[in-house]
C-alpha cells in the first residue's frame, strides 16, 4: 500500500525568482516523476505582479548579460505546465494552512532581499544607506520611493562583493550610459543630477580576499570618464593570499587585473573616480556640527593580515570625508510567517531543503530553497544545485506528504478571487512585458525625432498599481 496519490501531485513554489523557477522546472522535468508514472500540477506564487526576483529586481540594469538569464526562465513559464500567480504574498494573503489545504507540498524561494546590518556607530545616520535599497531603486522595485537623495560629492561604498561593485558602478557612471538599459525614468533622472566626482569602495581585507568576480571587477575599467584609482600600500599579501593565487584561478586573474591597473598608473583627468581601497575596517560613520545626523565622514581602522587571510587591527585609524556610505556588506534573509528562523544567518532553518520545526523535525510537506535556503551566496546558476538537492528531497517523501483537502487546480483561484485578491497570471505578464517593450520602442522613435538616437529595448513599469492595472487589462 502506498499513498502516491492517483491524482496529480499539487505543489505550489513561493517565490518566482530564478530559484523558484528552477525548482519547479526540475519538478516537472524530474525522470522520477516520469518513471514513477507521476503527474505534477505546480503554482508559482510571487509577492511582485512580475516574475523573475532577483532577476528584475537584483541585476544591475547595465548587466544585460545576466538579464539574458530571464529568456531561459521565460522559455519554462511559457511552457504552460507552471501556472504563474503574481501579487500575491506569503503571510499577508495566504498562510500556510491555507497552502496546506490546497497543496501537498510547499517550496519556498523567497530568496534574501534585505541588507545585513552594519553594526557601527552612525550606521543609521542620514546619509548611510543600504546597498539592497538603492539596487531596488535603481532597479525600479514596485515597494521602494521614487526618489533617492543623490546630493553627495564623494562617497563611501563598503563591501569587496559584487553587489559593492555594482553600487559603485551606477553611482560613478554617467546617466546618459545608462540611458540603453531598461533603468526607470526616475532612475536616470536623478542619476542625471548626481554631482558625484569619487565614489570609495573599501574593503575590509586585502586584494587577495575580494569576492568580486573577475568579469564583473574588469569591468570598472569599462565606464566613460571614470578613471580607476588604487593604492599601493594597500597591497599586501599574507601566505594565505599567496596560496590563493597559486591555487585559485578566480584570485589569480583578479589581482592581475589589479595590479595591471596599479602599474599603468592611468590618471586620465576623467571628471569621476572610482577608488579601490583594501584593508579598512569601518568602525564608525559621523555626522559633523554643520549638519548633525547627516553623513560627514567615515572612519576606519587601518588592518593587516594575519597569515590566514583574515585580519586583525593595526590601532591606525583614518577618516575620510564622504557625504554618504552605501554599505553593501551582503544581503540577508527575512523572516516567513508561521516558519522556524535563523535570524543570525537569515535562512530558515532545513535539512537539504526539508525545513524543520523548532524541534529540529522536518515539517511534512514544507521545503526550501535559494537564498532563503542556505543564505545569500553564490551566482544565480548556482541555484540549480539547490533546487536539485530540494526537489530531490520532496520526490523521496512523495509517498509520505501530507495530502491535501482541496486539490483542485481552481481552488486557489476561487481563494484569491473571495480575498479580493487582484493576482496577476503569465498571461498578464506578457501583456506587461508587451507594454514595457513598446515604451521602449516609443523612447526610440522619439530619440531620435529629437536627433540624440538612444536604442531601449523596454522600460521598466515601476507603481505596483500600474504593473497590476496593465497585467489584468484583459483579464476575464
Ligand atoms: P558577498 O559576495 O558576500 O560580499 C560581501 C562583502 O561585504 C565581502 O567583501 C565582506 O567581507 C564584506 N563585509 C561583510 N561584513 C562586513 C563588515 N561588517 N564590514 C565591512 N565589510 C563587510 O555579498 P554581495 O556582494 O551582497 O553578493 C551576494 C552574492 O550575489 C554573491 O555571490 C555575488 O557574487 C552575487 N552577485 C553577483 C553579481 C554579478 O554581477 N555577477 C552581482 C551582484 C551579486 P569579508 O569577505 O571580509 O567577509
Amino acid at each position: 500500500m502506498t499513498n502516491v496519490p492517483v491524482r496529480p501531485l499539487r505543489v505550489a513554489v513561493i517565490g518566482a525568482g530564478p530559484a523558484g523557477v528552477y525548482a519547479a522546472d526540475i519538478l516537472t522535468k524530474s525522470s522520477e516523476v516520469r518513471d514513477a508514472g507521476l503527474e505534477v500540477s505546480i503554482d508559482l506564487f510571487d509577492q511582485y505582479p512580475a516574475p523573475y526576483g532577483l532577476i528584475r529586481y537584483g541585476v544591475a540594469p547595465d548587466h544585460p548579460r545576466i538579464k539574458g538569464i530571464v529568456n531561459a526562465l521565460h522559455k519554462v513559464l511559457d511552457r504552460g505546465d507552471i501556472r504563474f500567480i503574481g501579487n500575491v504574498a506569503y503571510g499577508r494573503d495566504l498562510t500556510l494552512g491555507d497552502f496546506r489545504r490546497l497543496y501537498d507540498a510547499v517550496v519556498f524561494a523567497t530568496g534574501a532581499v534585505k541588507d545585513a546590518r552594519l553594526e557601527i556607530p552612525g550606521a543609521d545616520l542620514e546619509g548611510s544607506f543600504g546597498g539592497a535599497d538603492f539596487v531596488s531603486w535603481y532597479d525600479g522595485h514596485p515597494d521602494v520611493p521614487r526618489e533617492w537623495p543623490l546630493e553627495a560629492r564623494e562617497v563611501a561604498v563598503l563591501g569587496n562583493g559584487n553587489v559593492a561593485l555594482d553600487v559603485a558602478r551606477m553611482l560613478s557612471k554617467h546617466a546618459e550610459d545608462l540611458l540603453v538599459t531598461e533603468i526607470p525614468d526616475n532612475v536616470y533622472q536623478a542619476l542625471r543630477r548626481s554631482p558625484v566626482t569619487d565614489v570609495h569602495v573599501f574593503g575590509r581585507r586585502g586584494p587577495a580576499q575580494i569576492k568580486f568576480t573577475p568579469l564583473e571587477l574588469r569591468e570598472l575599467s569599462h565606464s566613460r570618464d571614470v578613471d580607476i584609482v588604487l593604492y599601493p600600500e594597500d597591497f599586501e599579501f599574507d601566505e594565505a593570499s599567496d596560496e590563493a593565487i597559486r591555487t585559485n584561478n578566480q584570485v589569480k586573474t583578479m589581482v592581475n587585473t589589479l595590479a595591471n591597473w596599479i602599474a599603468e598608473e592611468k590618471d586620465t583627468g576623467a571628471s569621476r573616480r572610482l577608488h579601490l581601497h583594501f584593508l579598512h575596517n569601518p568602525v564608525r560613520i559621523y555626522d559633523s556640527p554643520q549638519a548633525p545626523g547627516r553623513v560627514a565622514g567615515i572612519r576606519f581602522e587601518r588592518m593587516e593580515l594575519d597569515g590566514t587571510g583574515n585580519v586583525r587591527g593595526t590601532g591606525e585609524f583614518v577618516d575620510y570625508p564622504v557625504q554618504a556610505v552605501y554599505r553593501a556588506i551582503g544581503y540577508h534573509g527575512s523572516e516567513l510567517a508561521e516558519l522556524e528562523y535563523d535570524e543570525h544567518r537569515g535562512v530558515i532553518p532545513n535539512d537539504g531543503g526539508r525545513v524543520l520545526d523548532a524541534d529540529g523535525n522536518p515539517v511534512p510537506g514544507v521545503y526550501t530553497t535559494g537564498w532563503i535556503k542556505r543564505g545569500p551566496v553564490g551566482l544565480i546558476g548556482h541555484t540549480k544545485g539547490d533546487a536539485l538537492e530540494t526537489i530531490g528531497c520532496l520526490l523521496e517523501d512523495r509517498d509520505s506528504l501530507p495530502r491535501a483537502e482541496d486539490p483542485d487546480e481552481h481552488a486557489i483561484i476561487a481563494l484569491l478571487e473571495e480575498r479580493g485578491i487582484e493576482y496577476t497570471t503569465w498571461e498578464g505578464w506578457n501583456e506587461l512585458d508587451a507594454h514595457e517593450r513598446a515604451l521602449g520602442e516609443k523612447f526610440t522613435a522619439e530619440s531620435a525625432e529629437r536627433g540624440t538616437p538612444v536604442q531601449r529595448e523596454r522600460v521598466k513599469v515601476v507603481p505596483r498599481q500600474e504593473m497590476v492595472r496593465i497585467s489584468r487589462q484583459n483579464a476575464s
